[in-house]
């Protein structure tokens, strides 16, 4: 074998046993040769080595069978830290997020919509200071951050080509934060960092092809085929938000006529709601629904029948296992649940519709932070 390939293998092997002890830990020596099917002594050298690191750490002793003491191994949940942030038009999620993915530290700030590309990225930068500050935690252990937000996102490049939420174009945004805060930095789209924290900690684990659909401030969806994320030759897989429906429709910000984003979207809702009743914001919408107002309950049956055709499509398209529906819409009216279900058993083709869960997101707004911090684990961590 080459020099080369042993050196690719080493490392493959460390990454197997870090990855079995990170999800079945604490587990002894033993069952990890009998799960991996190497040698004790390879065993006992990876962990070694990853002892030395500071991934893993002893702990209890167990009885195994008569008289026999074995020792345990188990992650060392705080060795790296990574932070995941969530950029929307009117808030910004921080979060400091530990090896298991645990969060230590989550905070939320305001974000005006007339604030500039620098302004947000300077109250970022100092946000971040002051959090990582707060709990004590050293540079050196802070492997990189990622940042999530709506748009049309170079991933290779960190760059943000389009986000009409943000009004940002062609920014730079992975460079320029690294420059303000030293910390090496992800960029993607928010429901594709949604969909890897579901892939990782949520209703999608242990699956290999899932969907997730956000709805709120806008409309899209992420793709996972074969545990990867598809991305598309632009990154763009997904984003069914601009899939025209009604050719004869609505007008959407992008130019075209009869966008599904003009049917779903709590702006499209909210304008159309205001041909009605003059209301402040959405929730009024949904009170209104409560209230069993007739025209809230004709717009938001539209709303539902035209999400119900686009969940339907996305399955006959990807046959996924798992279909997670999540965002605002079903965060603040919970009760819109119960009519999707309905028009998703009128409207959906039984052959996916078997093998298919629909279920809602449990990671709430927590999310975007999650899966960022997580991609930045996966796509910053190096081991030697
Ligand atoms: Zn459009």
């Amino acid at each position: 074998m080459e020099k080369q390939d042993q050196l690719l293998m080493k490392k493959q092997n460390k990454n197997l046993v870090l990855d079995l002890i990170k999800g079945r830990g604490p587990i002894s020596r033993t069952e990890i040769a009998k799960i991996t099917g190497m040698s004790p002594t390879s065993i006992s050298r990876i962990v070694h080595d990853l002892h030395e690191q500071g991934f893993v750490r002893e702990t209890e002793l167990v009885t195994s069978g008569v008289g026999r003491k074995a020792v345990l191994v188990d992650v060392e949940k705080d060795v790296l830290f990574t932070i995941g942030i969530d950029i929307d038009k009117s808030n910004i999620k921080m979060a400091i997020v530990n090896y298991v993915g645990d969060i230590i530290d989550l905070i939320e700030i305001q974000r005006n919509h007339s604030e500039n590309y620098e302004e947000t990225l300077s109250k970022i930068t100092n946000h971040i200071r002051d959090m990582i500050e707060h709990n004590r935690i050293s540079n050196e252990k802070i492997i990189g951050m990622a940042v999530g937000l709506p748009g049309y996102i170079d991933y290779k490049n960190g760059v943000v080509k389009l986000s009409d939420q943000l009004s940002w174009k062609e920014k730079p945004l992975a460079e320029d934060l690294k420059r303000l805060t030293t910390f090496d930095v992800v960029v993607d789209n928010e429901l594709k960092m949604k969909i890897i924290s579901e892939y990782f900690i949520g209703r999608a684990k242990g699956v290999k092809n899932a969907v997730l659909v956000g709805v709120g401030t806008g409309i899209g969806s992420a793709i996972i085929l074969n545990g990867e994320i598809y991305r598309g030759e632009s990154n763009n897989a997904g984003e069914i938000g601009h899939t025209v429906i009604d050719p004869t429709g609505n007008v959407c910000n992008c130019g075209k006529i009869g966008c599904l984003a003009t049917y779903i979207s709590e702006g499209a809702i909210l304008a159309d709601s205001r041909k009605v009743k003059d209301l402040t914001s959405i929730d009024d919408v949904y009170e209104a629904f409560r209230n069993r107002e007739q025209w809230a309950i004709n717009i938001l049956d539209r709303t539902t029948t035209y999400l119900a055709l686009a969940i339907s499509n996305i399955l006959c398209l990807y046959n996924p296992e798992v279909i997670i529906l999540s965002g605002n819409l079903f965060e603040k009216l919970p009760e819109i649940k119960e009519v999707i279900e309905t028009k998703f058993e009128i409207y959906t083709w039984e052959p996916v519709k078997e093998t298919v869960r629909m279920v809602y997101s449990q990671l709430n707004n927590q999310g975007v932070v999650l899966g960022g911090a997580i991609q930045a684990q996966n796509a910053l961590l190096d081991l030697d």
